[in-house]
């Protein structure tokens, strides 16, 4: 299993920690893809000024995965 790491995160535009995707957020990220979603997706728990998380989506291999940022939203049901 793909353990938390610290990425640079492309909205923060530094080294930030990252998180693995839970179950509910790959179910998520699957409607919106429109496809399986691998393990290899993290994202960013950096706690930004505004006092949000900034849940910006990458995988470990590439910063900028998404040709747009893609963030999860900030409460899943
Ligand atoms: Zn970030």
């Amino acid at each position: 299993m793909p353990t938390p790491r610290r990425l640079t995160c492309q909205t923060c535009r530094s080294e930030e920690p990252h998180e693995p995707l839970t179950p509910k957020e790959r179910d998520w990220l699957q409607g919106q893809l429109g496809n399986r979603v691998p393990d290899n997706y993290y994202k960013c728990v950096n706690n930004r000024p505004d006092g949000k998380v900034c849940l910006n989506l990458r995988t470990h291999s590439a910063e900028k995965h998404f040709r747009l940022t893609k963030r999860l939203p900030d409460a899943l049901e």
